[in-house]
């Protein structure tokens, strides 16, 4: 396609670049609105997340507290019963299994005399032979301060599995006579866990006041009675409450949170695993990135389509603009913006207009040349004219040897008839005498109005016997004529011949007008050559 000058920058953008930049600067603060807004969400809801799994943290270990004061409660009412004041141990036995079995909190009662030696055990029936209390260490404390100790989570010396015991003084007599230990086991706490239906792959567990494992969601057969991670017991000293990133006991990676309990020195962890976290972030960011990203392909995909439309419809304007400035028919285009089919539509009116004016202009150029060349008021050719064609005769003759007569004719007396009729018969007469002239001589011959009432007629291809009788026959014409005013007007005519040797054109002229003037001396109405 041949290309269009174009003016004015030379840094030019292209409608598709300008529509494709307005689609990235109208989507990118929205895209990015959207990821800071997500952002925030997600920290805020990780935040909530790690606030409601501290509250449910501390509400289980409220649970895990009244569980162990509950038995200690329990422990408290047995170790002043009567039975004991009378040290009726078969008597106490039966009565604790009765609350056992009453108040089902803990697994047993078991009576040990000061140096260990169990007396009592609920598990066992009464006289049957026991052994020693399971933890000596207790047993000492109780012993040395008289108050009751919550243990931290131990091998039973009956069952073999880890439990727990709160150990009070009996006091007889002013001194402890017995330990009271009220045994749980982790299925006393198993229940607390149930309760919370954690999702799966949540971890939780309790922990005794050492950081030992007393329950535990995952594995409680491996991990209870075991240590937490050092990691989690150094937390927990740290603060009563609290959350971190940590390994779980099995290496689970997680997100934990903790609450102890400032009574009892108990503490609740819960674990999300971190993979899970990650995988719903990832899950809702590959959402989100494919969601930002389609729009952003279907918002610069409409740009360049769009883009594309316009350019076609201005670029097809290209064409007609070209045809407007070269005057020719303008051809109307195709378009599919409204904008540019206004602008064809007006290119198409300008191509009319243009093209009437056109047409206008060279009519009135062609009219401008012909009146340059006119005689006004006879219609004749005029002078101008008539040296023209008088230079074209005389190159003819020069070339192909074509005689030609010039005829120098001039009205006689014409002052008079002004004089007598009025200047307006004068010119009366000079149009019919147009008319006259014309009719007398060929078609062939030319014929102009040389000055006042002058004319002068170019008789091509003619020879002087030919230009004499033609003289004679349109001066008797004039003479046989009625003018304007019924006047009879006549003419003096002076014939001339073009010769080869001539200098010029007007060498001619100049021998007619002598020979007119020797018509006039002659008496006029007569014609005379030279
Ligand atoms: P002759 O030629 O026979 O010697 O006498 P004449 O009266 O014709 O004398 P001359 O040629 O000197 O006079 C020409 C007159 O023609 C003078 C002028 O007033 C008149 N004339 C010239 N042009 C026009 C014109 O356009 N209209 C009219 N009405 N008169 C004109
Ligand atoms: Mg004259
Ligand atoms: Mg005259």
């Amino acid at each position: 396609m041949k290309t269009v000058r174009a003016y004015g920058f030379t840094s030019r953008w292209r409608i598709g670049t300008v529509l494709l930049w307005l689609v990235l600067a109208c989507l990118l603060p929205g895209i990015l609105g959207v990821a800071i807004l997500f952002a925030r969400e997600y920290l805020n809801g990780r935040a909530q997340l790690e606030r409601d799994m501290i509250a449910t943290a501390r509400a289980m270990v409220q649970a895990v507290d009244s569980q162990l004061l509950k038995a200690r409660t329990v422990g408290e009412v047995l170790s002043t019963s009567s039975v004991l004041a009378r040290r009726d141990l078969a008597g106490f036995h039966r009565r604790a299994r009765e609350v056992v079995a009453v108040t089902k909190v803990g697994m047993n009662v078991v009576l040990s005399d000061e140096g260990g030696q169990q007396l009592v055990n609920t598990l066992r029936e009464f006289g049957e032979p026991l052994p020693r209390h399971g933890n000596p260490e207790i047993l000492r404390r109780v012993l040395a301060t008289g108050q009751s100790v919550i243990s931290e989570v131990y091998i039973g010396g009956v069952l073999h599995k880890p439990v727990v015991s709160i150990d009070l003084p009996v006091i007889l007599d002013g001194k402890v006579a017995y330990v009271l230990s009220i045994g749980l086991v982790p299925d006393d706490f198993n229940a607390i866990l149930a309760a919370q239906r954690f999702p799966p792959g949540w971890v939780s567990a309790i922990f005794d006041n050492t950081g030992t494992i007393a329950a535990r969601t995952h594995a409680p057969d491996e991990f209870v009675g075991r240590k937490g991670t050092l990691e989690y017991i150094q937390r927990i000293g740290e603060a009563l409450e609290g959350s971190m990133k940590t390994v779980t006991r099995e290496g689970i990676p997680t997100l934990s949170v903790w609450s102890r309990s400032s009574v009892t020195g108990w503490s609740v962890g819960i674990g999300i695993p971190r993979e899970i976290l990650e995988r719903d972030l990832m899950h809702t960011m590959t959402w989100l990135s494919l969601g930002l990203a389609t729009l952003l392909v279907i918002g610069l995909g409409l740009a360049w389509m769009a883009g594309r439309k316009i350019a076609a419809s201005v670029r097809a304007l290209t064409a007609p603009a070209v045809a407007l400035g070269k005057g020719q028919l303008v051809p109307v285009p195709e378009v599919s913006i409204q904008e540019s089919a206004e602008l064809a539509a007006a290119i198409g009116q300008a191509g009319e207009l243009l093209a009437a004016r056109t047409a206008a202009l060279l009519a009135a150029n062609r009219e401008l040349a012909q009146l340059a060349q006119v005689d006004a008021l006879t219609g004749l050719q005029n002078r101008k004219s008539a040296n023209e064609r008088l230079r074209l005769e005389f190159l003819r003759l020069q070339r192909s040897s074509n005689p030609y007569a010039v005829l120098f004719m001039d009205i006689d007396f014409f002052k008079e008839i002004n004089d007598t009729y009025g200047h307006e018969t004068g010119d009366q007469v000079l149009r019919h005498m147009a008319t006259v002239l014309t009719a007398s001589l060929r078609q062939t011959d030319f014929v102009a109005r040389y000055g006042g009432e002058e004319f002068l007629a170019i008789l091509s291809e003619t020879n002087a016997e030919g230009a004499l009788t033609i003289a004679e026959i349109v001066r008797s014409s004039v003479a046989q004529q009625a003018f304007p005013g019924a006047r009879q007007v006549t003419l003096s005519i002076g014939v001339a011949m073009a010769l080869g040797e001539d200098k010029d054109e007007e060498s001619a002229v100049r021998r007619a007008d002598t020979a007119l003037y020797r018509a006039k001396e002659d008496g006029r109405n007569a014609v005379r050559s030279c």
